[in-house]
């Protein structure tokens, strides 16, 4: 690699690491900064157990003035910074990688904790970063208000970590991911300066739009103190199914037709293969079958129009796909204990997967026509690498968005299975890319996925990245080795 190829070697630190932590108390308070190994653990380790690391210490500032003077502090001394929200990401980006030489400290938001406002007549609230996502949907609704994010980790991630991974979710076929629900941003950026464009507004040309740049970026850029989201009417009524389909292509036909005889009121289309629904009623209590007998393939489809008639609108569509025999067996939620049902079988797979055996995953994109091409595709190049490993796959198809997972074949050693990662992934995602998707469709790169960002996004599009984390973060100081490899 050339010029581009590394980020500007991190000089070694300027002062002693605890005169910096002495720094750190004054700024933030001494029970803000935490070192004991007990309560950094749970900060250290990631959701599905795939990352291990070490931090010199968590600072949890309460303001954002006390971030500023966090990361300039750090900056000053050279020491590298990890934001970190809820920690439910899945790629390795929130863990810090601190080593010899190499201390790191985790920017934790969690006492940005305030929901500065909210403008129900303009549709917004201002948030901290480190609100908890299923607290902001809630005000919304106080307002009489919808907050449409919504994710399995909703109940414990943060704004902030939304924001830093453009999250998705069940409704973006509606109202976009992440990145379309913010309209404003503040952001600590890695020299401790405070970009604030934390405004409310619709329309704003007024050159580069800069914020953009924040959203996504997986904590490498600076520190996301606060954002204005979007909020939306609530919707008058939800209707929620739960249908058989021969197989993905005839899911993909569904959803055409959905979009043209549903319109707006779409708000949710989500694929589920057999084995995933299997593992949920394996191994999560309390779950059942949903429709008579066992299908290939499933999908679950929620309807939110403005008005009262979500229950009849979808009835009647479920009736005319299923006499033009389209679909299979049907089930129309009746309740909201039914509803709860089905998007609990949704809700559940990671957590089955789990406890299901080792698994190697993939959360992928290709355009919505070519998903059951994808399926078929990449199922043969990653059976071809695993033979008899178990095809988990399933995802929001109304985005073109797939976890295709590969569940460790019966009686295979777990270890065995996992060493296999790296060369199923890359036929996975190789697959992808020749079906002109994305390797990374959700969850981000982080970690985990930086070696694919350097082969699938090379060229211009890669140097154009490097060119920006440069020029923000000219000594690689925030997030290093997540996107792109740490300088040693
Ligand atoms: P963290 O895990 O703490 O951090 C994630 C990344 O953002 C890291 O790179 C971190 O450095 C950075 N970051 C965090 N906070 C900040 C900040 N304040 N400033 C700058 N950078 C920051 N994701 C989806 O997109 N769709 C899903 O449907 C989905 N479902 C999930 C279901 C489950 C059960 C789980 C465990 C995870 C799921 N995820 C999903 C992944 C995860 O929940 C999202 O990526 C979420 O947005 C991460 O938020 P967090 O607060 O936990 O961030
Ligand atoms: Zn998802």
């Amino acid at each position: 690699m050339g010029e581009m190829g590394t980020v500007k070697q991190r000089a070694a630190p300027t002062q002693d690491v605890e005169a910096l932590l002495g720094r750190l108390r004054s700024i933030v308070g001494p029970q803000a900064v935490l070192t004991d190994p007990e309560a950094l653990e749970p900060h250290l380790t990631e959701w599905r157990g795939l990352y291990r690391g070490a931090a010199t210490a968590l600072v949890e500032p309460g303001t954002t003035a006390e971030a500023a003077n966090v990361v300039a502090a750090c900056a000053a001394a050279r020491v590298a910074m990890v934001p970190q929200g809820g920690n439910t990401g899945l790629v390795g980006g929130a863990i810090a990688q601190a080593r010899a030489g190499h201390p790191e400290i985790i920017l934790g938001a969690r006492r940005l904790n305030r929901i500065r406002d909210v403008d129900a007549a303009n549709y917004t609230m201002t948030v901290e970063a480190g609100c908890v996502l299923a607290d902001l949907q809630a005000a919304a609704e106080e307002a009489n208000r919808l907050f449409p994010l919504s994710l399995g980790a909703e109940g414990t991630c943060q704004i902030g970590g939304n924001i830093s991974t453009n999250a998705g979710g069940i409704n973006v076929l509606r109202y976009g991911s992440a990145r379309d629900l913010v309209l404003g941003l503040e952001v600590v950026l890695p020299d401790g300066r405070v970009y604030d464009a934390l405004r409310a507004l619709r329309k704003d040309n007024t050159g580069y739009d800069l914020k953009q740049l924040f959203i996504g970026a997986e904590g490498t850029l600076g520190f996301v103190t606060a954002a204005v989201c979007k909020l939306y009417p609530r919707p008058g009524s939800v209707a929620t199914a739960m249908l058989a389909v021969a197989d993905p292509a005839a899911a993909i036909e569904l959803h055409s037709r959905a979009r043209d005889e549903l319109g707006g009121a779409l708000a949710a289309f989500e694929l589920i293969g057999r084995l995933p629904l299997q593992l949920v009623l394996e191994h999560v209590p309390g779950t059942r079958e949903p429709l008579d007998g066992a299908h290939d393939w499933y999908v679950l489809l929620e309807l939110a129009p403005a008005g009262a008639d979500a229950q009849d609108q979808l009835e009647h569509f479920l009736a005319r796909r299923h006499a033009a025999g389209e679909i299979g067996d049907a089930m129309l939620a009746h309740s909201g204990a039914q509803r709860d049902a089905l998007w609990r079988l949704r809700h559940s797979i990671s957590e089955a997967e789990k406890h299901g055996g080792a698994g190697i995953k993939h959360d992928v994109s290709v355009p919505v026509s070519r998903v059951a091409e994808f399926i078929d595709a990449a199922s043969a190049a990653a059976l071809a690498e695993v033979p008899g490993a178990r095809v988990v796959a399933f995802g929001h198809l109304g985005d073109g968005n797939i976890h295709f997972n590969l569940q460790q074949p019966p009686g295979m050693d777990r270890a065995a299975f996992l060493d296999r990662w790296e060369a199923v992934s890359r036929v996975v995602h190789t697959t992808a890319h020749e079906f002109s998707g994305s390797f990374s469709a959700e969850h981000g790169v982080g970690a985990m996925k930086r070696d694919e960002l350097a082969r699938l996004r090379g060229g211009v599009e890669y140097e154009l990245m490097r060119t920006l984390k440069q020029t923000l973060d000219p000594h690689g100081l925030m997030n290093p080795g997540k996107l792109f490899p740490a300088a040693d």
